[in-house]
């Protein structure tokens, strides 16, 4: 079985996120993706709401497709959350999964230092994707890292969390760049400074 595992913050999640996602099953033909949202990412500042909230936008919008799964181990763990720990977990409890890692162009970029990264392209193979702002270019990188990347098309998203965080707490619409159940999720608890109004 062919599993792509989308890591991220997910601080919301956005259709930029789907669209890798699925953009990454279709080109590699991945039995599943599962959505992983850590804890605390390394490379990052804490997000901007709790675990339970991004992990339970992260549900409501994965149930509505048939290959896409949520895997909620790095939020269980706690603590920072760093791949190779989770790369070594996954691959001890599911050894015979063929495990792919879904990024987006800044995070290919990033790779490099990422801790374990030697270790982490023995184990699986990254799916880069690209993202308006970062070239997605493999020839930055070392020839270990490159080799264990490929890419797949997508049409350019220019959404990111952060610039979703700031339009909401301007009161800004994020309807249509977020998967409808986040939209509903974000209002009916009042996320990101938006206003909680109870359902209709
Ligand atoms: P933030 O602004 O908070 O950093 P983000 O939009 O970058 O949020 P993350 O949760 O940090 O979202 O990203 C998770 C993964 O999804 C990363 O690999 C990132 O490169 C990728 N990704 C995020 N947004 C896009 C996008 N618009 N197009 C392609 N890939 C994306
Ligand atoms: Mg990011």
């Amino acid at each position: 079985m062919k599993v792509g595992i989308m890591g991220g913050t997910f601080d919301p999640l956005h259709i930029g996120h789907m669209l890798a996602a699925e953009a990454a099953r279709d080109s590699y033909e991945l039995d599943e993706v599962w959505f992983m949202p850590s804890h605390i990412p390394p490379h990052k500042h804490a997000a901007g709401v709790s675990s339970e909230d991004r992990l339970a936008m992260v549900k409501e919008t994965v149930k509505g497709h048939e290959c896409f799964r949520t895997l909620d181990w790095e939020v269980n763990r706690g603590g920072v959350s760093y791949t190779i720990e989770t790369v070594r977990m996954l691959q001890e409890h599911y050894p015979d999964i063929d495990l792919y890692f879904i990024i987006g162009a800044d995070m290919v970029q990033y790779l490099p230092k990422w801790q374990g990264i030697e270790e982490i392209v023995q184990r699986l193979t990254f799916i880069g994707v690209g993202r308006p702002g970062t070239p997605l270019d493999l020839e930055e990188l070392p020839s270990e890292i490159a080799d264990k990347v490929v890419l797949a098309d997508m049409p350019l998203v220019d959404i990111s969390s952060t610039m979703l965080r700031e339009r909401a707490a301007e009161g800004k619409s994020i309807r249509y760049m977020v998967p409808e159940a986040v939209f509903n999720y974000v209002h009916r608890s009042g996320l990101y400074g938006v206003q909680p109004r109870s359902a209709d």
